[in-house]
């Protein structure tokens, strides 16, 4: 057989990689926009100048060089047609299989404010070329505004801090958020308020619990517009040579209109991450079930693993699991850590740690650490599980992985709680 794959990311090389384990005489085609593998969580570094574009590649088990995987790179899948598992760019067909999976990730939301959808100083970060334009927009730039203070813009503005000590340019830097906190998605405020503190410290300005309504512009290089300051609904005004736009993501799935596969904000995928047409599968930050790398991973497997005959289900829809790491300072939450009325905060707190538990009837629903989070990825398992916290006999401060662990007859380790 020969398996199709639109996506070079997270999703899609994870699936690749276990198609070709998994099926030792099946074909796998991958087809990609983009023309390197690169992780994205590392495009702050590329920004900084730390790493350069190979150096963010995350494949080097030689998947690439596989004789049975041929990858089809540089190529925009405009069109895909569902029962026949037909792909297409602008030039016509590209690849055709007898399965078919849809990783092709997400792409920044511009709104329609201003001048931001068409002026020439205005970046997003998703991709390895996003990167590339802000790091030659920063040559000549001083004043940024970075609209968005989730983990996308704070990478942005992490890699500019690094590259301007670097390079010895003073970026003045300035964060617009419509939330009163930073990192909301990904931390409470409490250990939120941590990262800001650091960033401030590092000369960056935080405008929270502030909306952007418009723009002002003179003309661009291109004849097009070019935003000269960032206007806010509290009336101030943001003066910049360059803007960052980090305020979320939606999927990339234009292609997707009348492949005869169902679509919402995302593809429509069922437990076992097949789309309304058989043989189709999604996964990824395309399938909408979570925006995260790890999960990104785990669902390319799983798909992959569905069309070799596993039928597994997909789980990790709860919870999800963040990691923060700026300045050295070290962060983790799980679930559901902003607690509901009537739920119970366990909170330890010290010059060094913050560490926060939320029980609903005993059962632990999210978890924040904060400076120290080695070892402790066993929250996901009892926060996914619903497994009450008195069953584990002890306090939750002492518990540690060893405690989950048993050992079968035959040497197998394994949950046992
Ligand atoms: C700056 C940044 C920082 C992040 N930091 C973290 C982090 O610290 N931790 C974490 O867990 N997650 C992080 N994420 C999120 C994480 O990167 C994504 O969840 C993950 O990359 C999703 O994987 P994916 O395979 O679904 O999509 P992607 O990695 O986006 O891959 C999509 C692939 O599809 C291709 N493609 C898209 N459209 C088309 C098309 N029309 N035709 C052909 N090919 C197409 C692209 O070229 C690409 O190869 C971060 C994301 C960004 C942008």
């Amino acid at each position: 057989m020969n398996h199709v794959i639109i996506g070079a990311g997270a999703a899609g090389i994870a699936a690749a990689r276990t198609l070709l384990k998994e099926k030792e005489d099946d074909t796998v085609v991958m087809i990609s926009e983009d023309r390197e593998v690169y992780s994205r969580c590392m495009l702050h570094r590329f920004i900084s100048g730390e790493r350069g574009a190979e150096s963010l590649n995350f494949v080097n088990d030689g998947l690439l060089s596989c004789p049975r995987f041929s990858w089809i790179k540089g190529k925009t899948v405009t069109r895909i047609d569902g029962a026949a598992k037909a792909v297409f760019d602008a030039g016509g067909e590209l690849a055709r299989g007898d399965t078919l999976i849809i990783a092709p990730g997400a792409n920044s939301v511009t709104p329609p404010i201003g001048d931001l959808k068409t002026a020439s100083n205005v970046y997003g970060l998703r991709h390895l070329r996003d990167a590339r334009a802000i790091v030659e927009a920063a040559q000549t730039a001083r004043k940024i505004a970075v609209i968005g203070a989730g983990l996308v813009g704070l990478d942005a503005v992490y890699g500019l801090l690094e590259l301007g000590e670097k390079t010895g340019r003073a970026f003045d830097i300035t964060v617009i958020e419509m939330a009163p906190a930073v990192l909301a998605i990904n931390l409470d405020a409490h250990a939120a308020a941590a990262y800001q503190r650091l960033f401030e410290k590092a000369g960056v300005k935080f405008l929270l619990a502030k909306k952007v309504v418009n723009t002002k512009s003179g003309p661009g290089p291109d004849g097009g517009p070019r935003i000269s300051s960032v206007e806010l609904e509290s009336g101030e005004s943001v003066a910049c040579d360059m803007v960052v736009l980090a305020v979320g993501v939606r999927p990339a799935i234009a292609f997707c209109e009348g492949s005869g596969i169902k679509t919402e904000r995302a593809i429509v995928v069922d437990d076992r991450l097949q789309t309304s047409v058989p043989g189709v599968y999604a996964c990824g930050d395309a399938a909408g079930l979570s925006g995260i790398w790890p999960n990104a991973q785990i669902q390319g497997q799983l798909a992959a693993r569905n069309i070799a005959g596993w039928n597994l289900v997909y789980e990790d829809r709860f919870a999800i699991k963040n990691t923060v790491n700026f300045f050295g300072l070290v962060s983790l939450s799980v679930g559901a850590f902003n607690p509901q009325e009537g739920d119970e905060v366990l909170i330890r707190e010290d010059r060094r740690v913050y560490q926060k538990i939320v029980l609903r009837n005993g059962i632990p629903q999210g978890i924040v650490y904060q400076g120290e989070i080695g070892g402790k990825g066993y929250w996901q398992h009892l926060i996914k599980n619903k497994i009450p916290l008195d069953k584990l006999g002890k306090s939750p401060w002492k518990v540690s992985y060893a405690d989950f662990w048993g050992c079968e007859n035959n040497g197998e380790f394994k949950w046992v709680v």
